[in-house]
């Protein structure tokens, strides 16, 4: 009968705004960081069992399916330093060093 006093509306929730720009993740192999296209990249192929992924440009995605078999991914694993000590994927990076995070070109595979 008695109503009681609320207390519910004493408190309100601040909206929290935490999206900083700092937290945009870097892409695995160029180290920059990413657009707004993120590409989930299986550093050990899926097919080969590989479960982990890194965030990663499609254009570097598209540099490492160019210039490596799945075998070869598969070998080199999480270990971006030695896909990064070929001379062609470090030419890439230097390359793409400069460019707009969103840029994308088509990679031509190369004949092996
Ligand atoms: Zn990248």
């Amino acid at each position: 009968m008695a109503r009681k006093h609320s207390k519910r509306d004493q408190y309100r929730e601040l909206p929290e705004k935490e999206e900083t720009e700092a937290s945009v993740a870097p892409c695995w192999l160029c180290g920059r960081p990413t657009g707004k296209t993120i590409v989930w990249h299986h550093p050990v192929p899926k097919s080969r069992g590989g479960r982990d992924v890194v965030p990663m440009h499609s254009i570097c995605q598209q540099t490492l399916i160019a210039n490596f078999t799945n075998s070869e991914l598969q070998r080199h694993g999480t270990d971006v330093e030695s896909l990064l000590a070929y001379p062609a994927v470090r030419k890439f990076v230097d390359w793409v060093a400069n460019k707009d995070p969103d840029f994308t070109a088509t990679i031509a595979k190369k004949p092996r």
